[in-house]
């Protein structure tokens, strides 16, 4: 009996709806069309291949680069009631052996593997017995020069096609421009596939970008408004990862820091922690995360400028995978500008100018006013269609626009050019500030037209400007002192010809507090809070006890479901987002056990 999309997604992963092009994508697998399936992180896609390989004859292939998403991704499976399995070095003979068994007993549905062992002659030979449903390419752009994760070893697998000639090779990935899409699908040899490309905006995710300039305390508040949630805080150095997480951990926060100067097993080690919910906290350098699936990361810090916005997007993206609201937070300095420029130093200089105006592009997005996801996703050719996200800082007002952007940025220009060009942003914002320095004063700054001309403002405030400037490319910072100096384009500004934007910080009394809790606010609606706490805990002690990450029993969305739904019954269980029947089997009792104790409880 042959089961249909729907049916399976309900019965094995409990969910009602599609999202968005994944019908369109599992209809590619049905029918044996070869697809190329572009969707952002959290999109979706493993549900893509994973649905309609319940519903044809045979098993799936699973190319996947990472041995940690394999072992995640089959555990998840497994908790669904899917026979799947993975084979990589990290099994043993005897466990090898089962795999074998359970592949010619055509009960296997999908089987995950790496590019470099599917490739070997032995693996082919012994997979040509086995009924092959579809070949699946997961992280497709590995495969190509242009992307920004090459891997040799995927190259190897347009042989895969040649021995296969009658499946149909699917690839998915997050990231992929046109011309690596091209690549993808003439490396892999794909048949005028149908390609499919999601929106890669996230509207669960609310970003907000602030300059940095008390690191610590933007940190340790951001980190204080999630407590027990699970964030993630990017440092661009060893020290800086060490040091984040000792202060995170002084304040009561449960955090652990992961870097590549660590050993193996403690790397290991953090990482189960934080998988395990046994801390809150990951501060991690960037190569934390590829391989990643915990779905409940509730806010991603970055406290330094990523080199890129891919980076940006791919990092930040770790954030709220289940669809739930999450917070990306940026602290900027034009300091890690100058950081990445300096480690701009390869042969190749094409590749260095594609570096810095991938630099030049985050800048842009740092400091300018426009909607934060819309600036995202217009870097990747797309365009949303509504004019406020209500998920960033700018659209939901938390930062605001000055209204007589032109002339302050006139005033700060015009001070630099007749200091002339001689002192950084630092002092610039004391001369314009009228400041009594003895620095200002012994130059004798204090007679320039200039001085004191905003000291209404604040002199932080001043500063900010400035670096909004520079990172608008009004002002260039120059020599190792960052002299401050006004470019061309500045100088179209002193001749009003071209207005800046400017953002002011708003006041934290109004806008900030009021829209900013109405997006929680909504996620959270109809949810009895205890009743999440204590089967967030329950959830904890049955994984514990199953050495599995807690999100693998259910996702945060599922237990705030729960929490909304209270369902008194099995059958009222089966409506909760996410509960299949294996999975209402194995832990619907339970967790309902707890409900009604709660209720009992709160009557
Ligand atoms: P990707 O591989 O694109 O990053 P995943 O396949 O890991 O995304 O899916 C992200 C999360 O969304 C997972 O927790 C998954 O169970 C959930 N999900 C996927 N499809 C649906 C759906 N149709 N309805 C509800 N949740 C879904």
């Amino acid at each position: 009996m042959s089961l249909s999309l729907e049916h399976a997604l309900e019965r094995f992963w409990g969910y009602t709806n599609f999202r968005p092009l994944q019908q369109e994508a599992m209809s590619c697998v049905m029918n044996g069309h070869d697809s190329l399936v572009v969707l952002p992180t959290g999109g979706g896609k493993s549900l893509c291949f994973q649905v309609p390989a319940m519903c044809l004859p045979g098993m799936a292939i699973v190319v996947s680069p990472l041995i940690a998403l394999m072992k995640d991704q089959v555990d998840t499976l497994r908790q669904n009631g899917i026979p799947a399995a993975f084979i990589n070095s990290t099994l043993d003979v005897e466990e090898r052996r089962q795999v074998a068994r359970w592949i010619h007993s055509g009960e296997l549905k999908l089987l995950y593997i790496a590019p470099e062992r599917l490739v070997l002659p032995g693996t082919l030979e012994f997979l040509g017995s086995a009924q092959v449903s579809m070949i699946a390419v997961d992280e497709a752009h590995c495969i190509s020069e242009w992307g920004h994760d090459f891997r040799p070893e995927y190259r190897g697998l347009s042989v895969v096609r040649e021995r296969f000639p009658d499946v149909a090779v699917h690839a998915y990935t997050a990231t992929a421009t046109p011309r690596v899409r091209d690549d993808i699908a003439a490396q892999l040899g794909l048949r005028e596939p149908t390609t499919l490309v999601g929106s890669f905006d996230r509207p669960n995710l609310v970003y907000r970008v602030e300059r940095r300039d008390r690191l610590n305390d933007q940190v340790l508040e951001v980190a204080t408004k999630h407590p027990g949630e699970a964030g993630i805080v990017y440092c661009p150095t060893r020290n800086q990862v060490e040091e984040m997480a000792a202060l995170l951990k002084a304040r009561g926060i449960k955090a652990l820091p992961y870097h590549a100067g660590l050993a193996d097993n403690i790397r290991r080690k953090h990482q189960d922690a934080f998988l395990n919910e046994s801390v809150d906290v990951i501060t991690a350098t960037v190569a934390f995360g590829m391989g990643i699936d915990k779905s409940n990361v509730r806010y991603v810090v970055h406290a330094a400028m990523p080199k890129s916005l891919e980076a940006y997007q791919q990092e930040s993206g770790r954030a709220g995978r289940d669809g739930l609201p999450a917070e990306c937070w940026l602290f900027y300095s034009t300091a890690d500008l100058m950081r990445w420029r300096n480690m701009i130093d390869g042969d190749d200089e094409v590749a260095n100018q594609v570096a810095r105006d991938s630099l030049d592009q985050v800048a842009q997005f740092c400091t300018s006013a426009a909607c934060r996801h819309q600036s995202l996703v217009r870097h990747f050719g797309q365009e949303l269609p509504h004019q406020s996200c209500d998920a960033c800082d700018v659209c939901l007002g938390d930062v605001d626009l000055l209204p007589d952007a032109l002339v302050v940025a006139q005033k700060i220009l015009s001070s630099v050019v007749r200091q002339k060009e001689r002192f950084g942003g630092e002092y610039t914002a004391l001369v314009l500030k009228g400041s009594k320095d003895q620095r200002v004063l012994q130059n004798g700054h204090d007679e320039l037209s200039t001085y004191g001309i905003l000291s209404q403002h604040d002199t932080r405030v001043i500063r900010d400007w400035v670096e909004q400037l520079v990172g608008q490319g009004f002002l260039e910072k120059t020599g190792e002192f960052n002299v401050l100096q006004v470019t061309p384009l500045g100088w179209q500004v002193l001749r009003g010809e071209l207005a800046p934007k400017l953002l002011q910080p708003a006041n934290p009394k109004t806008s900030k507090a009021r829209k900013s809790k109405s997006v929680d606010e909504a996620a959270w609606e109809g949810v009895d809070h205890e009743l999440f706490e204590s089967l967030r805990q329950l959830r904890r002690e049955v994984a514990t006890q199953m050495k599995v990450p807690p999100y693998i029993i259910f996702s945060d969305a599922s237990l705030r479901d729960m929490a909304r739904l209270r369902p008194t019954t099995m059958a009222h269980m089966h409506l909760v987002k996410g509960v299949g029947a294996k999975k209402a089997d194995d832990f619907g009792e339970l967790f309902l056990e707890r409900i009604l104790e709660h209720l009992a409880e709160a009557k």
